[in-house]
């Protein structure tokens, strides 16, 4: 296991030789003391991909994507380790972290790797005698900070179109769960890549995540995690005017209109909530149910709920392991007093699981909630496996409440009337919207939000354009030019 930062393709002790440790939400032992990146190790890694860009950005396209492929491969060969480590340091199901996690990195990389010499510029058609075209350059140097939701996947969401376009890399996991991009970093230098492309740097937010969205020569920072912090992000960029990406927080409205299947309902509810522990940013957090059917609904939801198999996330039965981390646990249950406090009906869980072996992990059980749409329950994101319920009659209340929110990340909706799913689907105030199912992602797929969820795209070609910068050319072929100054 690799816990020293990874700088100039080596793995190195921070500067200061400070280091967190690293715990297992399931009983909060040490897993690893991890090293602890300060200011001069970011000023250390942006001189290592400043030194490393100029050949990086002029390497062959498809001999960039090549490398990515060897990861990809590489990811697949390591794929028990890699989910067995996530599982350790996030508290994700090991069913989940082996079917979902890994698959999902390797196919991201993969995809891009596929894409790097794909990626193309255009001619555009200008004024007879004229050649214009476009290119598209990478921006340089890319800060990255990322949450502890998904850390393994969002080492490829974020990595592979920024090296795919050919930008130097330097990424902050979050404090919580650094382990698995090191790992990820430690296969990079096998496969390959040019050391100082990539670099990862453990650290806390407030310091190295601070500086690194501060750092003069670094071009653009990619960020994903809450909203509040994405605000100093965007406040600390402003002295070099960096390009700034932001995927933030949601509260996605899980719509089910009065002809939709039930039993479709149930499953894909209680997926959008209760996988990862309801730590989603898309998470389907909001049921906002058609009154006709929303006891039969609810029946069934919360028997589904009461039945999900909690426990270690190492054991391949367990269908929800922990939170990331007490803090998190404490702050999800404090939700269900905030609910009750202001008339909120608790219609499952709110409450940790009563087995003793659970007792010194993060564990909620699934919570559902019923609520009014104003209620903060209902307006605050919880992060957790954490459902609020609400009842409407039109399918304008429908709309109504789903975009009644600040955010506007992802959004479900379940009916069987086609004109009505698209009509919904066009109103809905999001980045990303499920017709008959719930927070399908893909590669190919833009992915990002609007509002309060942030800007800009991940993945698809969408990914390859934050990425990179245009440029237009212009060339007199045959044109005559009347002087502008005659004499
Ligand atoms: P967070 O905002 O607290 O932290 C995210 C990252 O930012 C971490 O690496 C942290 O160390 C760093 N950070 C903290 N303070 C910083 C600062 N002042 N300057 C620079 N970096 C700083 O979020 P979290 O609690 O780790 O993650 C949960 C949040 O992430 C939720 O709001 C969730 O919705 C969001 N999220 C969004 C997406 C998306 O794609 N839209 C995906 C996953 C998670």
């Amino acid at each position: 296991m690799q816990t020293q930062l990874f700088i100039g393709g080596r793995f190195v002790p921070a500067a200061n030789g400070e280091t967190l440790a690293s715990l297992n939400p399931h009983d909060n032992s040490v897993i690893a003391e991890v090293a602890m990146a300060g200011p001069a190790d970011v000023d250390r890694a942006v001189a290592a991909a400043k030194a490393a860009f100029p050949k990086w950005s002029n390497l062959a396209a498809m001999e960039r994507g090549r490398l990515l492929l060897k990861l990809a491969d590489a990811i697949e060969a390591n794929a028990d380790a890699l989910a067995r480590l996530e599982s350790l340091d996030t508290g994700h199901p090991i069913r989940d972290t082996r079917n979902l996690d890994v698959p999902r990195t390797a196919a991201t990389f993969r995809y891009f790797g596929g894409m790097a010499d794909k990626f193309e510029g255009s001619v555009i058609p200008v004024e007879q005698g004229f050649l214009n075209y476009m290119t598209r350059e990478p921006v340089g140097i890319v800060g990255q900070v990322v949450p502890w939701n998904f850390p393994l996947m969002f080492t490829s969401w974020k990595m592979a179109p920024a090296l795919a376009a050919g930008n130097c890399v330097i990424m902050k996991p979050a404090e919580l769960t650094p382990l698995s991009s090191l790992a990820i970093a430690e296969l990079m230098a096998e496969v390959g890549f040019p050391e100082g492309v990539v670099n990862i740097l453990p650290g806390l937010g407030h310091v190295a995540g601070q500086y690194i969205a501060e750092h003069p020569e670094i071009s653009k920072v990619a960020f994903t995690g809450s909203t509040a912090i994405g605000r100093k992000i965007v406040q600390a960029s402003s002295g070099n005017l960096k390009k700034v990406q932001l995927e933030l927080g949601g509260k996605g409205a899980n719509i089910v209109f009065g002809d939709a299947n039930i039993d479709a309902v149930v499953q894909g509810s209680a997926f959008a909530i209760f996988h990862n522990q309801g730590q989603a940013c898309i998470a389907g957090s909001r049921m906002i149910v058609h009154e006709s059917i929303a006891d039969e609904v609810l029946e069934k939801f919360a028997a589904l709920s009461r039945t999900i198999r909690i426990g270690n996330p190492l054991d391949p039965l367990t269908e929800m392991g922990p939170l990331t981390s007490r803090q998190h646990r404490d702050r999800v249950l404090s939700f269900v007093d905030v609910a009750r406090e202001q008339g909120g009906r608790v219609l499952a869980g709110g409450k940790a699981p009563d087995d003793a072996a659970l007792a010194n992990g993060c564990y909620v059980e699934p919570t559902i909630v019923q609520a009014k749409p104003e209620h903060r329950v209902s307006q605050e994101e919880v992060f957790g496996p954490f459902m609020t319920v609400t009842t409407f009659r039109t399918d304008e209340e429908a709309l109504a409440i789903a975009n009644g929110t600040e955010y506007g990340l992802g959004a479900g909706l379940w009916t069987r009337d086609l004109q009505r799913a698209h009509l919904v689907a066009r109103e809905i105030r999001a980045g990303m919207v499920w017709i008959n199912c719930y927070k399908r992602v893909s590669p190919a797929s833009p992915f990002g939000g609007v509002g309060a969820s942030g800007y800009g795209r991940e993945m698809g070609f969408e990914a390859m354009r934050e990425y990179t910068q245009p440029k237009s050319v212009w060339v007199n072929v045959d044109a005559q030019i009347p002087p502008y100054y005659p004499r």
